[in-house]
């Protein structure tokens, strides 16, 4: 470990192959593994991560947009992508750049046969979602046969995959709702096989969906969540290591008298003589304004230090007053042993949120 002399993401590249590894021990040998690296691979560097993650042989990657997948082809990524929500405007782009995408409905499927075509595909391969429950995107059931009939008048393209995604698969007590959307699912993808006349792949869990449905895996499961560390459980992060450390530095040390305040719009007043220390990190770098006045936490020399105060845009203020501690020492934001996930959960949100607001401007830092 680097102690930090700045605000820097630190990620262990080691904990990645770990997660990658322990993942795959809960799933059959022959079941692919498709690696989600949107939006900068949950906040990571997902050239660097897909880099690494292909470096490990893995099957798939999977991004959100366009633009997410065109940066990992610049990168040097020459494994599938499977983009899950592309805009039609860029359908062009992402024949050029030999991504995949997800089509949802019958408006982007038409669009997406009629670029194919005029580009002169033959077999582009495309991925179907439907929707089995969570009602975000997806083609229903009553779609099936018309689907298949557009497909099969269409020489440009062929189905690769057909695909759903689970609404609450962390959650046990909508189990039976989970149970209900595997059960729809397999029958979407027998009838939707049957008509079509090949087998495309099959893939439905997400990270807690392989965690806990290990009868739902199919051909193919997609984790996000899992690579970076988390298992949206107690028992399953056991098993895994957070991949990324956010760290800064004292900049400055105050005693503040009582009767003083800090920060802007004076939202902490100090009723007796507290010690703060100021650190260049704010809600410009992630650090949401609801982490501000003792709700969030950093720590020091292995002792809480409770934000106090708003949040600044550049800085946060910390209360030190009874921790040991000088200007330039190191600070934890969150690590392998101050979760995210606890830092997350003082406000009241999930893992997921922390870890992909951490702006552009926090440096990466890769280890080994
Ligand atoms: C983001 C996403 C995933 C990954 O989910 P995790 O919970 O992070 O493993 C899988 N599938 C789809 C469709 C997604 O949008």
């Amino acid at each position: 470990m680097i102690k930090a002399q700045e605000t820097v993401l630190e990620i262990d590249l080691n904990a990645l192959k770990h997660n990658f590894k322990y993942l795959k021990t809960r799933l059959q040998p022959s079941t692919k593994f498709l690696a989600v690296v949107k939006a900068f691979a949950y906040g990571n560097d997902a050239s660097k991560i897909a880099e690494y993650l292909q470096h490990l042989n893995v099957d798939y990657f999977a991004v959100a947009y366009i633009n997410e997948g065109i940066a990992l082809r610049d990168a040097g990524i020459t494994k599938p992508i499977l983009v899950l929500h592309p805009q039609t405007v860029n359908f062009k782009l992402l024949v050029k750049y030999k991504l995949e995408p997800s089509l949802y409905n019958f408006k982007i499927l038409k669009e997406f046969i009629s670029i194919a075509s005029a580009e002169k595909q033959k077999e582009y391969p495309i991925h179907i979602k439907f929707n089995t429950g969570l009602n975000r995107l997806g083609f229903s059931e009553n779609d099936i046969i018309a689907i298949i009939e557009k497909i099969k008048r269409a020489q440009a393209v062929k189905v690769k995959s057909i695909f759903s995604h689970l609404a609450a698969s962390e959650d046990m007590a909508e189990k039976p709702f989970t149970l209900n959307q595997i059960k729809s699912f397999k029958i979407i993808s027998e009838t939707f096989t049957k008509h079509l006349g090949y087998k495309p792949m099959l893939h439905l869990c997400n990270t807690s969906g392989v965690l806990n449905y290990p009868e739902a895996h199919f051909d193919m499961v997609r984790c996000g969540i899992g690579l970076y560390g988390f298992g949206n459980s107690e028992k399953e992060n056991q098993n895994l290591k957070p991949i990324a450390a956010l760290k800064t530095v004292i900049s400055q040390i105050h005693t503040i008298e009582k009767g003083n305040s800090v920060g802007y719009n004076r939202a902490y007043k100090s009723n007796k003589t507290i010690k703060t220390a100021t650190l260049p990190i704010g809600h410009a770098d992630g650090i949401n304004r609801q982490y501000g006045n003792g709700r969030g936490f950093v720590t020091i020399n292995s002792k809480k230090a409770p934000i106090i105060g708003n949040v600044c845009m550049d800085m946060i203020m910390v209360n030190i007053t009874n921790i040991d501690c000088n200007e330039g020492d190191e600070v934890i934001i969150f690590n392998k042993n101050y979760t995210a996930e606890a830092l997350s959960s003082s406000i009241n949100t999930i893992s997921y949120e922390i870890i992909t607001a951490i702006s552009n401007r926090v440096k990466r830092i890769f280890v080994r």
